[in-house]
């Protein structure tokens, strides 16, 4: 199924989940969805690794999620570090897979990797996958701008491009203040980009996973955020406990706000998604718009 069909009369709820690191056993992953596929998601994305080393556990463990679970899986694909041929068998290996979606990134730049150069932007990665078949294709956005872009106004102009190449829906970077989520999404709109956008939402459980954050992503903290963080910092089932609120509140906000729907970063932590979904159940059953 296409994710881009999910998108009716309710918002969607959707997790991320990263494949194990390569000292930690594959089998790993099995536990984090036996822990997030009863929480029934619409769908499950799996990152990538932009270091173009192409182990395929994406591919592998989207297979999983769909042929064990019977969830659909979205397999991330960042093309900074690859070649146009690594990723024409890439999509091939997904169509052997079953996998019919694809969310199509440029992948972070590493001064320690140069670039292939065979695409410089994801808007080339996603006109190649249209190109290339009929998988459904997902693209990542910025509601405080992505880091590289000189402004706003810029960003989304490429956004748009990246849009109109072929992307039916857009994923956010995590943020923390839901109004820069309904700036942007206001110009979005203005900007002729009428795709559902999910939120992107980070429970924040641990102070080192902020600061990580704030350096990755250029995360800004709100005032709020960062007095209950440094409250609790030095204790961490209060800290656990405040960052799962946080995140409860931003997506009861959110919405009531009618957004598209929630794509939640789980960190392979199927408690904590557990603890968010059963206090945000009943709301992802109301009408969307
Ligand atoms: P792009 O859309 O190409 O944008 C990158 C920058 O280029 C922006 O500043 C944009 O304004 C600018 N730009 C775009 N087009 C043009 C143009 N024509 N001319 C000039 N400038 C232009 N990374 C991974 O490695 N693996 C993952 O699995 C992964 N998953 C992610 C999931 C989500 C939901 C998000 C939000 C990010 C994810 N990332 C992942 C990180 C992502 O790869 C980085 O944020 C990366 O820096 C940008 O990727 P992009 O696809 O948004 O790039």
């Amino acid at each position: 199924m296409k994710t881009s069909e999910l998108f009716n009369n309710r918002p969607t709820l959707s997790f991320e989940v990263f494949p194990p690191k390569s000292d930690t056993p594959i089998e790993s992953i099995y536990k984090t969805i036996d822990g997030l596929a009863p929480l029934e998601p619409d769908f499950i994305s799996v990152t990538y690794g932009a270091g173009g080393s192409g182990n395929n556990a994406t591919i592998g463990i989207c297979a999983m999620i769909k042929e064990k679970y019977g969830i659909e899986p979205v397999a991330h694909l960042a093309c900074i570090n690859l070649t146009r041929d690594k990723v024409v068998s890439e999509l091939e290996e997904m169509k052997k897979a079953g996998i019919e979606n694809v969310l199509a990134l440029r992948g972070d730049i590493n001064p320690s990797i140069p670039p292939k150069e065979d695409f410089r932007y994801a808007s080339e990665l996603v006109r190649l996958i249209k190109k290339n078949g009929d998988i459904n294709i997902l693209g990542a956005c910025y509601p405080e701008g992505h880091p590289e872009a000189p402004n706003i106004v810029e960003d989304i102009r490429h956004l748009k491009e990246k849009v109109d190449a072929g992307c039916s829906q857009l994923v956010t970077q995590l943020f923390f203040d839901n109004e820069d989520f309904y700036s942007f999404r206001e110009k979005t709109a203005i900007a002729g980009i009428n795709v559902p956008i999910e939120a992107g939402i980070m429970p924040v459980t641990n102070k080192k996973q902020i600061e990580r954050m704030v350096t990755l992503c250029h995360a800004k903290l709100p005032k709020k955020f960062v007095t209950i963080m440094e409250k609790y910092e030095h204790d961490p089932v209060a800290m656990r406990d405040a960052g799962i609120a946080y995140a409860v509140s931003q997506i009861v906000d959110l919405i009531a706000n009618d957004v598209d729907g929630i794509h939640l970063y789980t960190m392979n932590n199927p408690y904590i998604a557990e603890k968010i979904c059963t206090a945000v159940k009943s709301l992802f059953r109301s009408p969307a718009k």
